[in-house]
């Protein structure tokens, strides 16, 4: 089977239509969550989503968005842009993202947004945590976000690696088993402005990631319409 993989779009319509427009055709796309937050336009994320039937989990600000009390930990200007998205998303898209999961399991693979031991929140940047996730999975391997980094962890017979993916690196993963974040289409943090994003070939064993550019001036300019932060709107420009 061939999946794309997509994770942190946090409201970019710009961002997703881009990415969809360069990914090939697959037989399923999975969304490790944070679907809205911090960006300008989450009713039209969460319908071209919708459209495409794709599978997806819950992350914190999607939890935030439907008024979870995930926002009583959120920075101030993550804080600023969960009031807003709460203000102006439409009951469909409340209904939506209140009926999202924290974990799906799939293929042989666990989705979840933070890690499989906690879905919401705990960050997987080091391998004593990836190594808590293998334990905590009922799989043989996860797919996470979260991070808004491209990573891989590979476990072989309990010796962990962790790998930074650049654009166009493919991981023939085989029987190994892996815990993978595809990075974050809407808002990339690792100092790359691109759109991130994954494919898996559940048959040949493998993972490969891509970056796609989008107009990140036209994101921006909505952002700037709607109020969001300023630091929301700079770092798209730098992806950190
Ligand atoms: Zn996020």
């Amino acid at each position: 089977m061939r999946i794309l993989v997509l994770s942190d779009i946090h409201a970019n319509l710009a961002a997703l239509d881009a990415v969809l427009d360069a990914a090939p055709a697959v037989d399923e796309t999975w969304v490790t969550g944070d679907i809205v937050g911090y960006g300008p336009e989450p009713d039209a994320v969460v319908e071209s989503l919708r459209e495409r039937r794709v599978i997806a989990v819950r992350g914190n600000h999607d939890a935030a968005a439907v008024g979870g009390d995930e926002i009583d930990y959120f920075n101030e200007d993550a804080r600023r842009a969960m009031l807003w998205t709460r203000g102006v998303i439409s009951d469909n898209t409340r209904v939506w993202l209140a009926a999202l999961p924290e974990r799906v399991v799939r293929e042989g693979f666990t989705l979840a947004h933070g890690s499989p031991r906690d879905p919401i929140w705990e960050y997987v940047t080091t391998v004593p945590v990836a190594r808590a996730s293998f334990d905590a999975m009922a799989t043989h391997h996860g797919v996470i976000g979260h991070t808004h980094r491209p990573a891989a962890f590979l476990n072989d017979d309990g010796v962990l690696s962790l790998m930074a993916p650049a654009a166009g690196s493919v991981l023939k993963f085989g029987t190994r088993r892996v815990l993978l974040n595809a990075g974050s289409v809407g808002q990339p943090r690792d100092g790359i402005n691109t759109a991130a994003w994954m494919t898996l070939d559940t048959d040949a064993g493998t993972a490969t990631w891509q970056r796609t550019p989008y107009d990140i001036a036209s994101v921006q300019v909505a952002m700037r319409r709607a109020a969001l932060p300023e630091f929301l709107r700079d770092r798209l420009a730098y992806g950190g």
